[in-house]
Protein backbone atom coordinates (compact mmCIF):
# COMPACT_ATOMS: atom_id res chain seq x y z
CA UNK A 1 0.00 0.00 0.00
CA UNK A 2 1.01 3.40 -1.08
CA UNK A 3 2.38 5.59 2.32
CA UNK A 4 -0.94 8.12 3.31
CA UNK A 5 -0.33 11.43 3.67
CA UNK A 6 -1.49 12.76 7.34
CA UNK A 7 -2.15 15.99 8.77
CA UNK A 8 0.16 18.63 9.94
CA UNK A 9 1.36 17.48 14.23
CA UNK A 10 -0.92 20.32 15.76
CA UNK A 11 -3.50 21.08 12.75
CA UNK A 12 -6.72 19.68 13.54
CA UNK A 13 -9.57 18.65 11.77
CA UNK A 14 -12.86 19.49 13.26
CA UNK A 15 -15.13 16.73 12.18
CA UNK A 16 -19.21 16.89 12.24
CA UNK A 17 -20.73 16.53 14.56
CA UNK A 18 -18.39 18.68 16.67
CA UNK A 19 -18.71 21.58 14.19
CA UNK A 20 -21.87 21.97 15.72
CA UNK A 21 -20.03 23.02 18.73
CA UNK A 22 -17.75 25.46 16.87
CA UNK A 23 -20.70 26.79 15.15
CA UNK A 24 -21.95 27.70 18.07
CA UNK A 25 -19.16 29.58 19.62
CA UNK A 26 -18.90 31.71 16.84
CA UNK A 27 -22.93 32.63 16.65
CA UNK A 28 -22.18 33.37 20.50
CA UNK A 29 -19.52 35.82 19.81
CA UNK A 30 -21.29 37.45 16.60
CA UNK A 31 -24.44 37.31 18.69
CA UNK A 32 -22.49 39.86 21.60
CA UNK A 33 -20.26 41.25 19.76
CA UNK A 34 -22.86 42.67 17.77
CA UNK A 35 -24.91 43.63 20.39
CA UNK A 36 -22.36 45.90 21.51
CA UNK A 37 -22.38 47.55 17.82
CA UNK A 38 -18.77 45.80 16.82
CA UNK A 39 -18.31 44.89 13.60
CA UNK A 40 -16.95 41.67 11.97
CA UNK A 41 -13.54 42.50 10.41
CA UNK A 42 -11.87 39.35 8.35
CA UNK A 43 -8.52 39.34 7.38
CA UNK A 44 -5.45 37.69 5.57
CA UNK A 45 -4.00 34.69 7.47
CA UNK A 46 -0.52 35.79 5.83
CA UNK A 47 1.38 38.83 6.20
CA UNK A 48 4.46 40.23 5.65
CA UNK A 49 7.23 39.10 8.21
CA UNK A 50 7.75 42.43 9.35
CA UNK A 51 4.54 43.52 10.82
CA UNK A 52 4.79 40.77 13.12
CA UNK A 53 8.56 41.61 13.97
CA UNK A 54 7.41 45.45 14.73
CA UNK A 55 4.07 44.69 16.29
CA UNK A 56 4.98 41.60 18.41
CA UNK A 57 8.63 42.15 18.68
CA UNK A 58 11.98 40.01 18.30
CA UNK A 59 12.24 39.45 21.73
CA UNK A 60 8.90 37.41 21.96
CA UNK A 61 8.41 33.77 21.93
CA UNK A 62 5.84 34.13 19.24
CA UNK A 63 8.31 35.66 16.91
CA UNK A 64 11.75 34.45 17.79
CA UNK A 65 9.99 30.78 18.18
CA UNK A 66 6.63 30.11 17.20
CA UNK A 67 6.42 31.93 13.98
CA UNK A 68 5.72 30.24 10.49
CA UNK A 69 7.61 32.39 8.38
CA UNK A 70 8.72 31.47 4.51
CA UNK A 71 9.59 33.27 1.23
CA UNK A 72 7.16 32.62 -1.29
CA UNK A 73 8.07 32.62 -5.06
CA UNK A 74 8.47 36.43 -5.30
CA UNK A 75 11.37 36.22 -2.51
CA UNK A 76 9.23 38.19 -0.04
CA UNK A 77 8.84 37.18 3.74
CA UNK A 78 6.12 36.10 4.59
CA UNK A 79 4.32 34.91 7.82
CA UNK A 80 1.02 32.84 8.55
CA UNK A 81 -0.26 35.12 11.46
CA UNK A 82 0.56 34.15 15.32
CA UNK A 83 -2.33 36.54 16.38
CA UNK A 84 -5.14 38.70 15.11
CA UNK A 85 -4.01 42.48 16.82
CA UNK A 86 -0.96 43.04 13.95
CA UNK A 87 -3.13 42.70 10.97
CA UNK A 88 -5.88 43.99 12.13
CA UNK A 89 -3.46 47.52 13.41
CA UNK A 90 -2.27 47.24 10.03
CA UNK A 91 -5.45 46.94 8.19
CA UNK A 92 -6.69 50.09 10.04
CA UNK A 93 -3.91 51.85 9.04
CA UNK A 94 -4.22 50.71 5.63
CA UNK A 95 -7.57 52.24 5.29
CA UNK A 96 -7.14 55.05 7.21
CA UNK A 97 -9.71 54.19 9.73
CA UNK A 98 -8.51 55.88 12.66
CA UNK A 99 -7.45 59.64 11.83
CA UNK A 100 -10.32 61.34 14.18
CA UNK A 101 -12.36 58.07 14.45
CA UNK A 102 -13.74 55.60 16.88
CA UNK A 103 -13.83 51.70 15.33
CA UNK A 104 -15.16 48.44 17.15
CA UNK A 105 -14.09 45.60 15.48
CA UNK A 106 -14.70 41.68 16.04
CA UNK A 107 -12.71 38.55 14.31
CA UNK A 108 -12.78 34.76 14.28
CA UNK A 109 -10.21 32.91 12.59
CA UNK A 110 -7.28 30.55 12.93
CA UNK A 111 -3.80 31.62 13.98
CA UNK A 112 -0.73 29.53 13.24
CA UNK A 113 2.39 29.30 16.18
CA UNK A 114 5.11 26.38 16.23
CA UNK A 115 4.37 25.74 19.47
CA UNK A 116 4.55 21.34 21.30
CA UNK A 117 1.07 20.48 20.73
CA UNK A 118 -0.69 19.29 23.66
CA UNK A 119 -4.23 19.54 25.07
CA UNK A 120 -5.13 22.85 24.36
CA UNK A 121 -2.37 24.01 22.57
CA UNK A 122 -2.03 23.68 18.93
CA UNK A 123 0.05 24.78 15.86
CA UNK A 124 -2.89 25.97 13.96
CA UNK A 125 -5.84 27.58 16.69
CA UNK A 126 -8.52 29.95 16.22
CA UNK A 127 -9.13 32.75 18.08
CA UNK A 128 -12.14 34.58 19.01
CA UNK A 129 -11.08 38.76 19.50
CA UNK A 130 -12.35 42.05 19.46
CA UNK A 131 -10.57 45.63 18.86
CA UNK A 132 -11.50 48.72 19.51
CA UNK A 133 -9.54 52.31 18.74
CA UNK A 134 -9.93 55.66 19.71
CA UNK A 135 -11.02 55.37 22.82
CA UNK A 136 -8.58 56.31 25.80
CA UNK A 137 -10.71 54.52 28.68
CA UNK A 138 -11.12 53.40 31.06
CA UNK A 139 -14.94 53.29 30.23
CA UNK A 140 -13.57 51.68 26.99
CA UNK A 141 -11.42 48.59 28.48
CA UNK A 142 -14.59 48.30 30.92
CA UNK A 143 -16.81 47.80 27.66
CA UNK A 144 -14.57 45.44 26.23
CA UNK A 145 -14.41 43.13 29.54
CA UNK A 146 -18.01 43.62 29.77
CA UNK A 147 -18.76 42.06 26.24
CA UNK A 148 -15.86 39.47 26.96
CA UNK A 149 -18.20 38.72 30.13
CA UNK A 150 -20.96 38.21 28.41
CA UNK A 151 -19.76 35.99 25.57
CA UNK A 152 -18.07 33.53 28.13
CA UNK A 153 -20.72 33.68 30.25
CA UNK A 154 -23.74 33.15 27.26
CA UNK A 155 -21.57 29.99 26.31
CA UNK A 156 -22.82 28.81 30.26
CA UNK A 157 -19.63 29.42 31.57
CA UNK A 158 -19.44 30.03 35.17
CA UNK A 159 -16.61 30.02 37.75
CA UNK A 160 -13.86 31.41 35.14
CA UNK A 161 -11.88 34.04 37.36
CA UNK A 162 -11.01 37.63 35.74
CA UNK A 163 -7.21 38.38 36.27
CA UNK A 164 -6.80 42.35 36.24
CA UNK A 165 -3.41 43.94 36.50
CA UNK A 166 -1.99 47.27 35.53
CA UNK A 167 1.08 47.85 33.42
CA UNK A 168 0.77 52.08 33.79
CA UNK A 169 2.60 54.15 31.34
CA UNK A 170 5.52 53.35 29.35
CA UNK A 171 7.68 55.37 32.34
CA UNK A 172 6.01 53.54 35.08
CA UNK A 173 7.13 50.31 32.95
CA UNK A 174 10.33 51.21 32.33
CA UNK A 175 11.02 52.28 36.25
CA UNK A 176 8.94 48.78 37.30
CA UNK A 177 11.19 46.72 34.36
CA UNK A 178 14.35 48.40 35.99
CA UNK A 179 13.08 47.09 39.60
CA UNK A 180 12.46 43.99 38.79
CA UNK A 181 15.40 43.19 36.63
CA UNK A 182 17.49 43.81 39.82
CA UNK A 183 15.12 41.36 41.67
CA UNK A 184 15.52 39.20 38.89
CA UNK A 185 19.15 39.18 38.63
CA UNK A 186 19.92 38.42 42.12
CA UNK A 187 17.96 35.60 42.01
CA UNK A 188 19.16 34.47 38.76
CA UNK A 189 20.52 30.99 40.36
CA UNK A 190 16.92 29.77 41.16
CA UNK A 191 15.46 30.58 38.27
CA UNK A 192 14.86 28.32 35.24
CA UNK A 193 17.24 28.51 32.21
CA UNK A 194 14.08 30.17 29.97
CA UNK A 195 14.06 32.50 32.75
CA UNK A 196 17.23 33.61 33.12
CA UNK A 197 17.86 34.13 29.49
CA UNK A 198 14.70 36.49 29.82
CA UNK A 199 16.03 38.56 32.47
CA UNK A 200 17.91 40.85 29.99
CA UNK A 201 15.93 40.76 26.99
CA UNK A 202 12.64 40.58 28.33
CA UNK A 203 12.27 40.39 32.06
CA UNK A 204 8.78 40.85 32.44
CA UNK A 205 7.64 37.68 30.40
CA UNK A 206 9.75 36.11 33.24
CA UNK A 207 6.73 36.87 35.41
CA UNK A 208 4.49 34.73 32.85
CA UNK A 209 6.85 31.14 33.55
CA UNK A 210 4.73 28.25 34.32
CA UNK A 211 7.68 26.52 35.77
CA UNK A 212 6.98 26.15 39.32
CA UNK A 213 10.44 26.82 41.09
CA UNK A 214 10.61 30.13 39.07
CA UNK A 215 7.12 30.78 40.26
CA UNK A 216 7.57 30.26 44.34
CA UNK A 217 11.08 32.78 43.30
CA UNK A 218 8.19 35.28 42.02
CA UNK A 219 6.07 35.36 45.12
CA UNK A 220 8.62 37.97 46.61
CA UNK A 221 9.75 39.63 43.11
CA UNK A 222 8.17 44.04 43.23
CA UNK A 223 4.81 44.57 42.16
CA UNK A 224 4.40 46.78 39.60
CA UNK A 225 1.51 48.23 41.32
CA UNK A 226 3.88 49.90 43.62
CA UNK A 227 5.18 51.72 40.96
CA UNK A 228 2.27 53.48 39.24
CA UNK A 229 1.95 57.05 38.48
CA UNK A 230 -0.79 59.42 39.00
CA UNK A 231 -2.34 59.27 35.79
CA UNK A 232 -1.78 55.33 35.62
CA UNK A 233 -3.47 54.97 39.31
CA UNK A 234 -6.29 56.81 37.80
CA UNK A 235 -7.10 55.05 34.86
CA UNK A 236 -7.00 51.71 36.97
CA UNK A 237 -9.06 52.81 39.38
CA UNK A 238 -11.79 53.77 37.15
CA UNK A 239 -11.57 50.63 34.98
CA UNK A 240 -12.08 48.58 38.46
CA UNK A 241 -14.74 51.34 39.57
CA UNK A 242 -16.40 50.48 35.77
CA UNK A 243 -16.24 46.64 36.85
CA UNK A 244 -17.61 46.78 40.16
CA UNK A 245 -20.42 49.23 38.59
CA UNK A 246 -21.39 46.60 36.48
CA UNK A 247 -21.08 43.37 39.01
CA UNK A 248 -18.24 42.02 37.60
CA UNK A 249 -15.97 40.01 39.92
CA UNK A 250 -11.79 40.16 39.26
CA UNK A 251 -8.82 39.60 40.78
CA UNK A 252 -5.81 41.96 40.96
CA UNK A 253 -3.12 40.15 39.44
CA UNK A 254 0.24 42.14 39.72
CA UNK A 255 2.09 39.10 37.95
CA UNK A 256 -0.40 38.97 34.88
CA UNK A 257 2.06 40.82 32.04
CA UNK A 258 1.62 40.68 28.25
CA UNK A 259 5.16 40.62 27.18
CA UNK A 260 4.81 43.09 24.68
CA UNK A 261 6.07 46.62 25.33
CA UNK A 262 3.50 48.22 23.47
CA UNK A 263 0.85 47.13 26.07
CA UNK A 264 -0.22 49.74 28.48
CA UNK A 265 -2.64 50.61 31.66
CA UNK A 266 -5.14 47.55 32.07
CA UNK A 267 -4.42 43.90 31.32
CA UNK A 268 -6.54 41.21 31.74
CA UNK A 269 -7.03 37.30 31.85
CA UNK A 270 -9.78 34.98 32.07
CA UNK A 271 -8.56 31.85 33.80
CA UNK A 272 -9.88 28.16 34.61
CA UNK A 273 -8.37 25.92 36.71
CA UNK A 274 -9.77 23.00 34.66
CA UNK A 275 -7.43 22.93 31.84
CA UNK A 276 -3.93 22.38 33.63
CA UNK A 277 -1.37 24.77 31.88
CA UNK A 278 -3.76 25.68 29.08
CA UNK A 279 -6.04 27.74 31.62
CA UNK A 280 -6.05 31.33 29.96
CA UNK A 281 -9.11 31.50 27.85
CA UNK A 282 -9.28 34.66 26.97
CA UNK A 283 -6.29 37.66 27.19
CA UNK A 284 -6.10 41.42 26.76
CA UNK A 285 -5.36 44.42 27.38
CA UNK A 286 -5.13 48.01 26.83
CA UNK A 287 -2.05 48.85 23.22
CA UNK A 288 -1.96 52.05 23.16
CA UNK A 289 1.39 52.38 21.95
CA UNK A 290 0.94 49.83 19.18
CA UNK A 291 -0.74 51.40 16.16
CA UNK A 292 2.23 54.39 16.47
CA UNK A 293 5.15 51.38 15.98
CA UNK A 294 3.31 50.29 13.10
CA UNK A 295 3.51 53.82 11.35
CA UNK A 296 0.34 55.38 12.17
CA UNK A 297 -0.86 58.12 14.35
CA UNK A 298 -1.17 57.25 17.77
CA UNK A 299 -4.32 55.93 18.93
CA UNK A 300 -5.76 54.33 21.96
CA UNK A 301 -6.89 51.11 21.43
CA UNK A 302 -7.90 47.86 23.32
CA UNK A 303 -8.63 44.50 23.04
CA UNK A 304 -8.69 40.44 23.29
CA UNK A 305 -9.09 37.57 22.26
CA UNK A 306 -9.53 34.48 23.14
CA UNK A 307 -8.78 30.65 22.17
CA UNK A 308 -11.95 28.54 20.50
CA UNK A 309 -9.99 25.31 21.16
CA UNK A 310 -9.75 25.86 24.25
CA UNK A 311 -13.61 26.97 25.24
CA UNK A 312 -14.37 24.23 23.30
CA UNK A 313 -12.76 21.70 25.39
CA UNK A 314 -14.27 23.46 28.68
CA UNK A 315 -17.61 23.38 27.19
CA UNK A 316 -17.19 19.51 26.27
CA UNK A 317 -16.07 19.28 29.82
CA UNK A 318 -18.39 20.87 32.15
CA UNK A 319 -21.23 19.33 29.60
CA UNK A 320 -20.39 16.32 31.09
CA UNK A 321 -19.25 17.64 34.37
CA UNK A 322 -22.89 17.65 36.33
CA UNK A 323 -21.11 15.44 39.34
CA UNK A 324 -20.82 12.75 37.31
CA UNK A 325 -24.83 11.98 36.78
CA UNK A 326 -26.94 10.66 34.16
CA UNK A 327 -27.70 13.69 32.02
CA UNK A 328 -30.06 12.59 28.79
CA UNK A 329 -31.90 9.09 28.66
CA UNK A 330 -32.93 8.61 25.25
CA UNK A 331 -36.46 7.03 24.07
CA UNK A 332 -37.35 5.49 20.81
CA UNK A 333 -40.24 4.65 20.91
CA UNK A 334 -40.69 1.78 18.02
CA UNK A 335 -37.89 -0.48 16.58
CA UNK A 336 -36.96 1.75 13.71
CA UNK A 337 -36.50 4.79 16.20
CA UNK A 338 -34.35 2.81 18.82
CA UNK A 339 -32.27 1.54 15.51
CA UNK A 340 -32.10 5.15 14.48
CA UNK A 341 -31.40 6.51 18.20
CA UNK A 342 -28.73 3.70 18.69
CA UNK A 343 -26.60 5.43 15.51
CA UNK A 344 -26.99 8.95 16.48
CA UNK A 345 -26.44 8.85 19.63
CA UNK A 346 -23.23 7.24 18.78
CA UNK A 347 -22.58 10.83 16.63
CA UNK A 348 -23.33 12.72 19.84
CA UNK A 349 -20.91 10.82 21.71
CA UNK A 350 -18.63 11.90 19.60
CA UNK A 351 -18.70 15.31 19.79
CA UNK A 352 -19.51 14.99 23.37
CA UNK A 353 -16.64 12.57 24.54
CA UNK A 354 -17.77 12.90 28.41
CA UNK A 355 -21.85 13.13 27.87
CA UNK A 356 -23.80 11.01 30.62
CA UNK A 357 -26.09 9.41 28.08
CA UNK A 358 -28.46 6.33 28.79
CA UNK A 359 -30.00 4.71 25.47
CA UNK A 360 -33.05 3.22 26.89
CA UNK A 361 -33.65 -1.08 25.79
CA UNK A 362 -36.12 -3.54 25.51
CA UNK A 363 -39.01 -1.09 24.03
CA UNK A 364 -42.63 -0.08 25.98
CA UNK A 365 -44.38 3.12 25.99
CA UNK A 366 -44.09 6.61 25.69
CA UNK A 367 -45.39 6.86 29.25
CA UNK A 368 -43.33 3.80 30.30
CA UNK A 369 -40.00 5.26 28.98
CA UNK A 370 -40.46 8.37 30.35
CA UNK A 371 -41.24 7.38 33.72
CA UNK A 372 -37.82 5.75 33.82
CA UNK A 373 -36.61 8.39 32.43
CA UNK A 374 -37.60 10.57 35.55
CA UNK A 375 -36.50 8.47 37.50
CA UNK A 376 -33.00 8.04 36.09
CA UNK A 377 -32.50 11.27 37.41
CA UNK A 378 -31.56 13.02 34.11
CA UNK A 379 -31.96 16.51 33.28
CA UNK A 380 -33.22 15.91 29.73
CA UNK A 381 -34.78 13.15 27.77
CA UNK A 382 -34.21 13.00 24.07
CA UNK A 383 -37.14 11.33 22.42
CA UNK A 384 -38.44 10.00 19.16
CA UNK A 385 -41.23 8.52 17.15
CA UNK A 386 -41.45 8.19 14.01
CA UNK A 387 -42.57 10.99 12.52
CA UNK A 388 -39.28 12.65 14.13
CA UNK A 389 -37.79 9.77 11.96
CA UNK A 390 -38.86 10.36 9.01
CA UNK A 391 -38.14 14.38 9.51
CA UNK A 392 -34.54 13.67 10.89
CA UNK A 393 -35.35 15.36 14.08
CA UNK A 394 -35.67 14.18 17.77
CA UNK A 395 -37.53 16.01 20.83
CA UNK A 396 -35.33 17.52 23.39
CA UNK A 397 -37.30 17.47 26.45
CA UNK A 398 -37.04 19.37 29.96
CA UNK A 399 -36.80 16.31 32.72
CA UNK A 400 -37.04 19.26 35.47
CA UNK A 401 -39.14 22.02 33.32
CA UNK A 402 -36.70 24.10 32.15
CA UNK A 403 -37.76 24.49 29.09
CA UNK A 404 -40.50 24.22 26.53
CA UNK A 405 -39.75 20.77 24.39
CA UNK A 406 -38.57 20.99 21.23
CA UNK A 407 -37.87 19.31 18.50
CA UNK A 408 -34.00 19.49 16.75
CA UNK A 409 -31.93 18.21 13.95
CA UNK A 410 -29.92 15.62 15.04
CA UNK A 411 -26.74 17.55 13.70
CA UNK A 412 -27.65 20.22 16.36
CA UNK A 413 -28.38 17.98 19.01
CA UNK A 414 -24.78 17.95 20.26
CA UNK A 415 -24.05 21.66 20.50
CA UNK A 416 -27.76 22.07 21.97
CA UNK A 417 -27.36 19.46 24.66
CA UNK A 418 -23.60 21.29 25.29
CA UNK A 419 -25.16 24.68 25.55
CA UNK A 420 -28.53 23.20 27.68
CA UNK A 421 -26.50 21.11 30.46
CA UNK A 422 -23.36 24.15 30.82
CA UNK A 423 -26.10 26.49 32.13
CA UNK A 424 -27.12 26.30 35.87
CA UNK A 425 -31.24 26.93 36.08
CA UNK A 426 -31.58 30.44 34.08
CA UNK A 427 -30.30 33.11 36.33
CA UNK A 428 -29.97 36.85 35.61
CA UNK A 429 -27.34 37.90 33.05
CA UNK A 430 -24.70 40.45 33.10
P1 LIG B 1 -0.13 30.95 26.68
O1 LIG B 1 0.46 31.62 27.85
O2 LIG B 1 -1.17 29.89 27.01
O3 LIG B 1 0.88 30.47 25.67
P2 LIG B 1 -0.37 33.36 25.19
O4 LIG B 1 -0.06 34.43 26.16
O5 LIG B 1 0.68 32.93 24.23
O6 LIG B 1 -0.97 32.07 25.94
P3 LIG B 1 -2.15 35.08 23.69
O7 LIG B 1 -1.15 35.43 22.67
O8 LIG B 1 -2.53 36.06 24.72
O9 LIG B 1 -1.70 33.70 24.39
O10 LIG B 1 -3.47 34.52 22.97
C1 LIG B 1 -4.78 34.65 23.51
C2 LIG B 1 -5.43 33.30 23.75
O11 LIG B 1 -5.28 32.45 22.63
C3 LIG B 1 -4.80 32.50 24.88
O12 LIG B 1 -5.29 32.93 26.11
C4 LIG B 1 -5.27 31.11 24.55
O13 LIG B 1 -6.62 30.91 24.97
C5 LIG B 1 -5.22 31.09 23.05
N1 LIG B 1 -3.99 30.45 22.56
C6 LIG B 1 -2.74 30.99 22.49
N2 LIG B 1 -1.86 30.13 21.96
C7 LIG B 1 -2.57 29.00 21.67
C8 LIG B 1 -2.24 27.73 21.08
N3 LIG B 1 -1.01 27.45 20.64
N4 LIG B 1 -3.23 26.81 20.94
C9 LIG B 1 -4.49 27.06 21.37
N5 LIG B 1 -4.86 28.24 21.91
C10 LIG B 1 -3.93 29.19 22.06
MG1 LIG C 1 2.03 31.32 24.18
Amino acid sequence: MTARVQAVRGMNDVLPPETGVWQHVRDCARTVMESYGYGEILLPLVERAELFNRAVGEVTDVVEKEMYVFEDRGGEALALRPEGTAGCVRACIEHGLLHNQQQRFWYFGPMFRYERPQAGRYRQFHQVGVEAYGMAGPDIDVEVIAAGSRFLRRLGFRGLQLHLNSLGTPAVRTAYRQALVDFLQAHAPQLDADSQQRIARNPLRVLDSKVPATQAILADAPSILDYLDTPSRVHFDGLQQGLSDLGIACVVDPRLVRGLDYYTHGVFEWQTTELGAQGTVCAGGRYDGLVEQLGGEPTPAVGFASGVERLVLLLQQQAAAATGALQVYVCGLDAESQRVALRECERVRDALPALQMLVHAGGGSLKSQLRRANASGARYALVLGSREVEDGVVQVKSLRGEREPELVAWRDVAPRLMEYLAAPPVSAEI
